[in-house]
């Protein structure tokens, strides 16, 4: 049996590929993310629920931003690292009492400006 599925790769792919469009395989796939999600959800929601709990200025700002982004009063800026080219960047708040008071970095020199990373 090893031999067979060493020589024939393409064939073992096929059955397999022919398995997961099956129904057996549909259900246990569908019973598996339902077990993940009971499992997980909750921790998830609880985590991010005692975050925003215990950084209320934090969630405001970021809300405040997304809104003054939103309604074209916050206009997104370049990475503030100089030489950094990246697109996707993310609002750097010094103050988070100053909710539109912010620099712009991409997320690798947001974290460096938060001091994450050393
Ligand atoms: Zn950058």
């Amino acid at each position: 049996m090893k031999k067979y599925r060493h020589a024939h790769p393409e064939k073992i792919q096929a059955i397999k590929k022919k398995w997961k469009r099956t129904d057996v395989a549909l259900v246990g796939r569908r019973a598996q993310s339902k077990r993940y999600r009971e499992r997980y959800t909750p921790m998830i929601v609880e985590k991010n629920r005692r975050y925003a709990e215990q950084n209320p200025e934090k969630i405001k700002a970021r809300r405040e931003v997304a809104k003054a982004l939103k309604s074209g009063i916050l206009k997104k800026g370049e990475c503030k690292m100089e030489g950094c080219d990246s697109k996707k960047v993310q609002a750097h708040h010094h103050d988070y009492s100053k909710p539109l008071d912010v620099e712009w970095a991409c997320s690798k020199h947001h974290a460096e400006l938060d001091g994450k990373v050393k």
